[in-house]
């Protein structure tokens, strides 16, 4: 996408981890909208681009970038975007927006003080076939939603500690991404009515679950969500409607209806395509009219689950590759 004035915003990127450089880096070279100009990350950041320590450093010594997008883990986001609000830039979120709601209200509120836009990302819903799932159901009676949300945790998050420590969700880090799909295209509210979380003896959040939700008029979807799952993962929606059944695959890329394709292409290595390109001409679009764009109900539900679930102990979760590490050091 290509911005009316033809002039790329000078953003930066805070946290270059895993997301940013799998995602962001890649996503913000192929946009025309965006120029990386600065990153803000402990351990030297991007060779090439000027890099800070600090969110502080940052916003003192580049007033020319007008824009901040965060990759951080939610534990520790909510300072520097709010320094970045503060100091009149516009900021862009990864999922989930905060270690809290509460928090991220707070940020929704001093955006809107300082006329700037606040943009908390669902990457997920920028999947392929997302839109043709939400249009297809939107004139659907829904009769039941299935989800299945499991992958390894020692595949896609190999090291990653904050994950485990509270306020980094456990396997509602994924399942997050499954709860903003199905917020996005079923015509009806659903909210948590139950759930069974377990927790390993050593972490303070859960590595699997079971979770329940209603609509207004009762029972309606069963989320099964797992974080030690060998294998291919399994990020699917089964959504039983009167005129049909749809499956949502691949974490929304592939529609299928009645057991049909309709919509979207298999990937070979079923990770994310696409969709950080989408989120960036999603932000542009926002700064154009300088608008910001915070949906909750994804962070609503998880937090939800949270307050109503019963507990179960699991056993303890070791990660291989922190294993390796410390037989390295
Ligand atoms: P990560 O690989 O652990 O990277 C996070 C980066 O944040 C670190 O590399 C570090 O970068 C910086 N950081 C600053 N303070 C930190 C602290 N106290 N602990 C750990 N890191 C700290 O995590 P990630 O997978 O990129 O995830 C970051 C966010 O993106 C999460 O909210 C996650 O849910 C979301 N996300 C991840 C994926 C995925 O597949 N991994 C997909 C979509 C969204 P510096 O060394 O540069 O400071």
């Amino acid at each position: 996408m290509t911005r009316t004035d033809g002039t790329a915003i000078k953003i930066a990127l805070v946290g270059v981890g895993k997301i940013a450089r799998d995602q962001h880096i890649p996503a913000l070279a192929a946009s025309d909208a965006f120029e990386l100009a600065a990153t803000v990350s402990r351990t030297g950041g991007i060779r090439g681009v000027e890099n800070y320590k600090t969110v502080e450093a940052l916003l003192a010594a580049r007033p020319d970038i007008s824009a901040i997008s965060f990759c951080t883990p939610p534990q520790v986001r909510y300072a520097g975007a709010r320094a970045a609000l503060d100091a009149d830039r516009h900021v862009m979120l990864e999922k989930p927006p905060g270690a809290s709601l509460s928090e991220v209200h707070a940020l929704e509120t001093l955006a809107q003080d300082k006329g700037v836009a606040l943009f908390a990302t669902w990457h997920s819903r920028h999947a392929a076939s997302v839109p043709a799932a939400k249009a297809w159901l939107s004139d659907k009676a829904i009769i039941s939603v299935r989800i299945d949300w499991k992958e390894d945790v020692r595949v896609w998050h190999p090291g990653q500690k904050w994950i485990w420590e509270a306020g980094g969700l456990g396997i509602f880090d994924p399942t997050i991404n499954a709860f903003s799909i199905l917020t996005e295209i079923l015509p009806v509210e659903v909210h948590v009515t139950g759930a069974d979380l377990r927790f390993p003896s050593n972490c303070e959040t859960p590595v699997a679950g079971e979770i329940r939700m209603d609509d207004p008029s009762g029972p309606l979807v069963t989320a099964e969500v797992d974080f030690l799952w060998e294998g291919d993962p399994l990020w699917r929606q089964i959504i039983e409607t009167d005129g049909g059944t749809l499956a949502l695959n691949q974490g929304g890329a592939v529609m299928e209806i009645d057991g049909q394709k309709q919509h979207g292409e298999a990937w070979e290595n079923p990770a994310i395509h696409g969709e950080y390109d989408g989120l960036y001409a999603r932000f542009a679009e926002l700064l154009d009219t300088n608008t910001s764009e915070v949906d909750l109900r994804p962070m609503v539900l998880v937090a939800d689950a949270f307050t109503l679930a019963k507990r179960f102990d699991a056993p303890e979760f070791v990660d291989p590759s922190l294993m390796e590490d410390s037989h390295a050091g």
